[in-house]
């Protein structure tokens, strides 16, 4: 009735005016610099080392506080601000990975949206620019990118792809699990590791099918030879699991949370000196 309608309407409403207003807090944020990363590491499962670090981009807005990036990723993705986003990331991150290898040879995970690949030819050239200006040795970028890029594949996404690791660059599949792709497919496009989705590896103690499905996914991984890193790990049994399974890296509060740049050089200084 009238009603019914103008309570969707409400609620729309708001569900709009709040996109309105990110859309406007986010340009700005750009432009004043607002965006920052933080760094949350990644273990070597058996020795409990940091080999790597996942770059994720933190936003607190003066007014609206904190925006997570599950908020603001996908409306950055639909007015085109991804691409300004993904550089920022591209670029700080390498740079912050290369001053890094001194003290330690990390890998920097970079998670790109399926949207930068829309104009793919710019993001290849612009990753190796920004390589060749950072200094970051190719092999110590990890791209992360998920199946949905996939689905609407251009035909110059598969060269892209061969092109980037050829220089060296890692291919990794992110939130493994929630998409769409068989094993044996994403080998072909030139990936060399996935990540298996933190849903999963959260859902492991209470759910007999999300572990049998945790262990089968290892299981191929290993048969296809691919990498597995598993993510959200959160106490030591999903660690110890996880590991007497085959998975060699793992992320999680476990071990860390995403923190600043300044605090990462602080638990690689750490490890360092043990
Ligand atoms: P993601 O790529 O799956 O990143 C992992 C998310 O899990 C991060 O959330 C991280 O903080 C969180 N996490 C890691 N370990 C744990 C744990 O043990 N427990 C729990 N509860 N959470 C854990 P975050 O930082 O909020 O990022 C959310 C998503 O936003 C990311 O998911 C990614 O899809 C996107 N995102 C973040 N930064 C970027 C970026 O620079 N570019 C793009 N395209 N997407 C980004
Ligand atoms: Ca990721
Ligand atoms: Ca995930
Ligand atoms: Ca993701």
């Amino acid at each position: 009735g009238r009603n019914g309608f103008s309570f969707y309407n409400d609620s729309m409403n708001q569900d709009i005016q709040r996109k309105l207003t990110l859309n406007v807090r986010l340009h700005q944020a750009i432009s004043l610099d607002d965006i920052e990363i933080y760094y949350q590491p990644i273990l070597d499962l058996a020795s409990r080392k940091i080999i790597g670090a996942e770059a994720l981009m933190r936003w607190t807005d003066s007014e609206l506080g904190v925006v997570s990036p599950d908020e603001f990723i996908p409306l950055a993705e639909k007015n085109g601000l991804i691409h300004k986003l993904g550089d920022i990331v591209l670029q700080r991150a390498c740079s912050q990975a290369a001053s890094w290898q001194s003290i330690t040879p990390l890998k920097m995970a970079i998670n790109f949206s399926s949207v930068q690949f829309r104009y793919s030819e710019q993001l290849q050239a612009r990753i190796v620019e920004v390589l060749a200006q950072t200094g970051l040795p190719a092999d110590k970028l990890d791209m992360e990118v998920t199946e949905s890029l996939l689905i609407d594949q251009e035909s110059g996404l598969m060269t892209m792809l061969a092109y980037l690791k050829q220089l060296g660059i890692e291919m990794s599949i992110d939130d493994f699990g929630t998409g769409y792709s068989a094993l044996s497919y994403l080998q072909k496009f030139s990936f060399s590791k996935l990540k298996i989705d933190r849903a999963f590896i959260n859902k492991m103690a209470s759910s007999k099918s999300d572990k049998a499905l945790v262990t089968a996914i290892l299981a191929m991984a290993k048969s296809l030879e691919m990498k597995v890193v598993a993510e959200g790990i959160e106490d030591e049994q999903q660690a110890q699991f996880l590991q007497s399974h085959g998975c060699e890296f793992g992320q999680g509060y476990l071990f860390s949370r995403p923190v600043t740049a300044e605090a990462f050089t602080q638990l690689l200084m750490e490890q360092e000196s043990l």
